[in-house]
């Protein structure tokens, strides 16, 4: 039996098209034969399906480098405002937001007041506008939650300082006296991880495991938690849907049950107000640690052994071999919800405080394989992140600044909504160019990344559906990935290598048609005599 995707539409397609690409190549045909032209016409029957649920796509905003609205060249809340419709249509429905609180530092993770908006991105007029610009688009809004620490500003610190200064030598500490002395870990000996309490000549220390401008509190405090509840409602109130967990390995240092005590009480207090309020931790450590936080009761962990340089998906582009990240799907999924059965898989690709994809791969590929890796990275299942820029192939490592540079509206730094007040400590060649540069040209990442998130918007079997690794019909760098959700099936074939690979249909199930394609290059998909070429760094899904 022959099968051949219709040549006849292609061609017709094709010309079609033309009329409506815009770029400078000589040859009008020519210009035409793009990745996204040849996607377009693969994926060109699929229909948005979206669920409202926590299986998301969620693009996480740093606002300080987002976009900036008032000139000062620091991005701010009216900024991403104006830019919730480019988050839209890239068809991402939920926006991460890192910290928004009154903060000391750039990044804003010292937190002086849990309760409003830094001046320099705005006010809480503000943020109640973004919170219901991003409902009106069906855009759910989740704020950074910094539990562990506060900044050596915050007024509890200071006024728990300006108590344990006033003591005389030998006096003891009367907690009635100054309650906020119980809200942080003070020992009267010197320890590692631990500083010296301002003014009182090394008679007091307190706990302060990342630097000294952020004492860790005391999570064993009922008053400490019951401010922190008090704040996670507020923003409820406020209308977040959800709250991403910074840092929750180190709510007790080496000790993770510990920890894990912490956030059952927050969840189980966050659920408590309502059930559909998302929550997602950061424990940045091996699977068998970050799948035990799911015991509390949160929603999510990230998953961080597929993300960065060295996790699967760069691994497996990297080495050309598929099962790299293939064999690890399943057992990932099953490892979270050996905790939680109800656990949704946080898959994320890179973060603020990771290198950007856009420098993990050289070579005569690096941008094909910067490309696939989002294509594997936004098929998995779960709540899908994706950090800002990360879709423009963004570069930036080493310091933080270099990972959170202004987002390339354009490439004119000086233009309005740049927002570059944050300087990069080495120069970044971000050498894929802009989203101006980009959005025109058919075989750019960001009409790729684009045309990803339709494809994972177009069925649940993508966003939510069990995987697992067909590795009988799979080849060594083309891997077979079965979904299957609500009793409907389909099959991911995603090849990492530059060479062609032919999958044995038959070896899948008898009869199979082209559901979608992911392409780094135009190519002309078929089916025949029961198997199925998929091109070089690309993804193919059969139905
Ligand atoms: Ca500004």
């Amino acid at each position: 039996m022959k099968k051949i995707i219709s040549l006849t539409l292609i061609t017709t397609l094709s010309l079609g098209l033309v009329a409506c690409t815009s770029n400078n190549q000589k040859d009008a045909n020519a210009s035409d034969a793009t990745a996204l032209s040849s996607m377009r016409i693969i994926n060109g029957h699929l229909e948005d399906s979206t669920t409202d649920d926590k299986y998301r796509t969620t693009y996480e905003v740093f606002v300080y480098s987002f976009c900036d609205s008032d000139g000062d060249r620091v991005g701010d809340i009216n900024g991403l405002i104006s830019k919730l419709d480019y988050i839209d249509e890239l068809g991402c429905n939920g926006i991460w937001l890192m910290p928004v609180m009154p903060s000391p530092s750039y990044h804003k993770y010292d937190i002086t007041d849990y309760k409003n908006i830094d001046s320099a991105y705005g006010t809480l007029d503000d943020f109640s506008n973004l919170v219901n610009e991003c409902h009106d688009r069906g855009i759910d809004l989740y704020i950074d939650f910094v539990m562990n620490h506060t900044s050596s500003q915050h007024p509890w610190f200071k006024e728990a300082v300006e108590y344990l200064s006033s003591l005389e030598e030998g006096q003891d500490i009367d907690y009635e006296a100054c309650k906020y002395v119980q809200y942080y870990n003070f020992i009267t000996e010197p320890k590692n991880g631990y500083a010296p309490v301002p003014g009182t000549d090394n008679r007091f220390y307190y706990e302060c495991r990342f630097v000294s401008e952020m004492p860790d509190v005391n999570l064993d405090s009922a008053a400490v938690m019951d401010e922190y509840k008090d704040i996670a409602k507020f923003w409820y109130d406020l209308g977040v849907d959800g709250y991403r967990m910074d840092a929750v390995t180190s709510y007790y240092t080496e000790d993770t049950q510990a920890s894990i005590n912490v956030l059952s009480e927050f969840a189980e207090y966050v659920h408590g107000l309502d059930p559909n309020l998302y929550i997602v931790t950061e424990a940045w450590t091996a699977a068998d640690t970050y799948d035990r936080y799911l015991e509390s009761g949160v929603d999510s962990t990230f998953e961080f052994e597929f993300s960065q340089a060295e996790g699967y998906i760069a691994k497996a582009l990297n080495t050309g071999k598929a099962s790299t990240y293939a064999k690890h799907l399943d057992p990932s999924v099953k490892g979270l919800r050996a905790y939680n059965e109800a656990a949704i898989p946080a898959p994320f690709y890179t973060n603020h405080d990771t290198a950007r994809t856009g420098g993990y791969y050289t070579g005569e590929f690096a941008t094909q394989k910067a490309k696939m890796g989002w294509a594997m990275s936004l098929t998995m299942t779960g709540n899908s992140f994706l950090y800002y820029g990360e879709e423009l192939g963004m570069r930036g490592s080493g310091d933080d600044e270099n990972k959170r540079q202004a987002f390339l509206w354009c490439d004119d730094t000086n233009a309005k909504g740049m927002a570059t007040a944050l300087k990069a400590t080495k120069n970044i060649d971000n050498r894929l160019g802009s989203l101006k540069q980009q959005q025109d040209d058919g075989d750019s990442i960001y009409n790729f990344v684009k045309e990803v998130i339709r494809i994972r918007n177009s069925s649940p079997v993508i966003s939510h559906g069990e995987a697992v690794f067909v590795e009988e019909a799979s080849t060594d760098s083309c891997c077979v990935v079965e979904k299957e959700y609500q009793d409907k099936k389909m099959w991911l074939l995603y090849n990492v290598g530059a060479e062609s690979q032919t999958i044995d249909l038959s070896k899948i199930k008898g009869e199979a048609t082209i559901y979608g394609a992911a392409l780094t290059n135009y190519s002309v998909l078929s089916i025949e005599d029961d198997a199925i070429s998929v091109p070089g760094y690309s993804l193919v899904i059969i139905e």
